[in-house]
């Protein structure tokens, strides 16, 4: 097909029309169980009436109006995240990358404020943090770098689920200002730490006046079965990073923090146009009172259960399978071999899933997925992983 789009997607050989719950429909009248969910974006599925229902009204009420203005939507939002996070404030962006860049540019007016003139953020290996330059930057994978060098300054790596060396760069530096991570790493390929990770990690920030910043642009809004990844551990990051299933597809992002990191953006400091806009704001607050009101965070830990216990049933013992790992609805299924080939073959037989670095068929069902959904789900995708490791073995 010739297209006038920029080649940056290499994008697979169907175009999604329609959506119901965890079902969609291709423009020939296809239907796949949808077990990607946008990447942790629908979670609710698609065509949720209470979504649909608040941005039909907000569509025909106001659509934007200026962060110039008071925008109450934005402030009912910010309310309803903080008291599930127990965060103090929050900046609204559109997407995960700008969230994120929030969260950077409070580590350095937070190191610049200590006196630090050349701010360091500690990041990780194998962690994706977005496509802005200051985020790629930040991302650990040469591939999403690779050709737009010069890169931001300010980052220093360590490899992922290792205190020793974040220890160690902050005793042998004195401007480290703030550590970046995610609590479960998504595009890294499903890489779920060690259970004392992050709480050590606030104990070395707090050595050092670093701040810890999450991000859980993937594991937020109830994906690992808590509302956020870090409510796993017993502490309290300084700045988490919001956007994928916030707006349930609406394009939002979301930056909080807590204490002086809430208090260190003034008048003038930082600005989105859209950001927090009332659409965006309508779509938000709709699936935090849906996820509520159906105890969404409860049934993701219920169908996490089936379909873990089907994989492990049906792969457990399978040459060739890894390791099968999740945390709540991000599950990530780690084979010895490639496995890209299965997302087209997925595709095929009716269930779209993904695969990501490289080996790991990684899967992000939505919150409301059926019983008899999920066990298709398993019994499809263990047929074709099986297949694929009898293959070529
Ligand atoms: C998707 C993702 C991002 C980037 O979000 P965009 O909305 O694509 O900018 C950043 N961090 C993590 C952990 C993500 O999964």
């Amino acid at each position: 097909m010739s297209s006038k789009t920029m080649s940056n997607y290499a994008r697979l050989p169907i175009a999604l029309q329609r959506g119901q719950g965890a079902l969609v429909w291709d423009t020939d009248g296809k239907e796949y169980l949808d077990a990607v969910s946008g990447v942790a974006v629908c979670n609710l599925g698609h065509a949720h009436p209470a979504v649909a229902e608040a941005l039909c009204q907000q569509a025909q009420t106001l659509i934007h109006t200026s962060n110039l203005y008071q925008i109450p939507l934005q402030e009912t939002l910010a309310d309803k995240l903080c008291e599930l996070s127990t965060m103090d404030a929050v900046f609204f962006a559109n997407s995960g990358a700008e969230a994120n860049e929030a969260a950077i540019k409070l580590a350095r007016l937070h190191g610049h404020q200590l006196g630090i003139e050349h701010p360091l953020i500690i990041v990780t290996e194998k962690s994706f943090h977005g496509r802005t330059l200051a985020t790629l930057s930040a991302t650990g994978n040469r591939k999403v770098q690779a050709g737009f060098e010069p890169l931001v300054q300010g980052f220093v790596r360590v490899p992922y689920n290792d205190l020793r060396s974040v220890e160690s760069i902050m005793q042998a530096n004195s401007n480290v200002v703030a550590v970046l991570v995610e609590p479960v790493q998504g595009e890294g390929g499903v890489n779920i730490p060690d259970a004392d990770y992050l709480s050590r990690l606030r104990q070395l920030c707090d050595q050092h006046q670093a701040l810890l910043m999450l991000d859980e642009i993937q594991t937020g809004m109830g994906r690992t079965g808590k509302w956020f990844g870090f409510q796993h551990s017993d502490i309290q990051p300084d700045v988490i990073t919001l956007a994928k299933g916030l707006g349930n597809g609406v394009p939002i992002g979301a930056c909080l923090a807590r204490g002086n990191a809430a208090r260190l953006f003034k008048p003038g400091s930082h600005g989105s146009t859209f950001g927090g806009n009332p659409l965006a704001c309508a779509a938000a607050n709709a699936v935090i009172d849906t996820i509520r009101k159906e105890d969404l965070v409860s049934q993701v830990n219920r169908l996490a259960d089936t379909i873990i216990g089907g994989f492990t049933h049906e792969l457990a013992d399978q040459a060739g399978v890894v390791a099968i790992r999740n945390q709540g609805l991000l599950i990530g299924i780690e084979l010895d071999r490639s496995a890209g080939t299965l997302v087209q073959q997925a595709i095929d037989a009716g269930v779209l899933i993904n695969v990501t670095a490289d080996k790991v068929v990684r899967l992000l069902p939505p919150f409301i997925m059926n019983q008899t959904q999920a066990e298709h789900l398993v019994k499809t995708v263990s047929r074709l992983i099986k297949q694929l490791l009898e293959k070529n073995e």
